[in-house]
């Protein structure tokens, strides 16, 4: 939940207000969308609610705790245990097999799957020995998901996460992050330019110029390959 939250950068003589008194509550195991122009402070959001950064002035809570109140040793604890993120770049170590960048992952994590299991959730089970460059961008980024799933995430954030993708490779990558978000009850959020991408959301969020400007509840949520691209 994010209470009253503002975000501004200050730049030499310049101030950025990125976010100007946000207020926000996740629902769990809700798919949401975040939707707004380029510049309107979803990227800023999407990484205060994960703990990246941290609001100039507001509060964020999760479950009974608080964020803004933790040191960051609690921030990265917060970080890590609870949040999975993905984003335009997937971010893949590229001496690792597929199998290899998600066991990183479950190495450190309390309670994760098995590397192999979070594969099967997008379908790479064929591709699990693949380095990255043996990998298309689609099946990159699938593994990118699997690597933040596979330590079982209360919240999955993604920044653009079909950003670099083609229309057709897109649908995969949804498909895969709204199965997961079915399967497992993973409270998840999405930032993205696309309207369309949007049907499939419980709820879409519009930000425009650091404010929330509308929420939307979705009565006929679809599945990416349902949708009309
Ligand atoms: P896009 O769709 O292009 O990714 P966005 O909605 O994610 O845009 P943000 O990245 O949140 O937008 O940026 C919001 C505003 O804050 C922009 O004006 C941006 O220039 C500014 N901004 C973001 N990060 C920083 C930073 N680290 N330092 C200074 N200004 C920043
Ligand atoms: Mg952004």
């Amino acid at each position: 939940s994010a209470r009253a939250v503002t975000k501004t950068y200050h730049m030499g003589e310049v101030d950025v207000h990125a976010l100007r008194g946000v207020d926000l509550d996740l629902r769990v195991g809700e798919f949401v969308v975040l939707l707004g122009p380029s510049g309107s402070g979803k990227s800023t959001l999407l990484n205060i609610l994960g703990g990246l950064d941290r609001p100039s002035t507001g509060r964020v809570f999760y479950r009974e705790g608080e964020l803004t109140g933790l040191d960051d040793a609690g921030l990265t604890r917060y970080r890590r245990y609870h949040v999975g993120f993905v984003f335009q770049f997937y971010n893949l170590i590229p001496s690792l097999t597929a199998k290899e960048n998600v066991a990183l992952i479950t190495d450190i994590a309390p309670d994760p799957m098995r590397p192999e299991e979070a594969l099967a959730l997008v379908d790479l089970t064929p591709r699990m020995n693949h380095f990255p460059a043996q990998l298309s961008g689609g099946e990159q980024q699938r593994v990118a998901i699997a690597r933040a799933v596979a330590k079982k995430p209360d919240v999955l954030l993604c920044d653009e996460p079909t950003g670099a993708l083609d229309v057709h490779t897109g649908v995969l990558v949804l498909d895969a992050i709204s199965r997961i978000n079915a399967e497992l009850g993973t409270t998840t959020a999405v930032i993205t330019h696309n309207a369309v991408i949007a049907e499939m959301a419980d709820r879409v969020i519009s930000i425009s110029d650091g404010h929330i400007s509308g929420v939307t509840e979705n009565a006929t949520k679809r599945g990416a390959s349902e949708l009309e691209w």
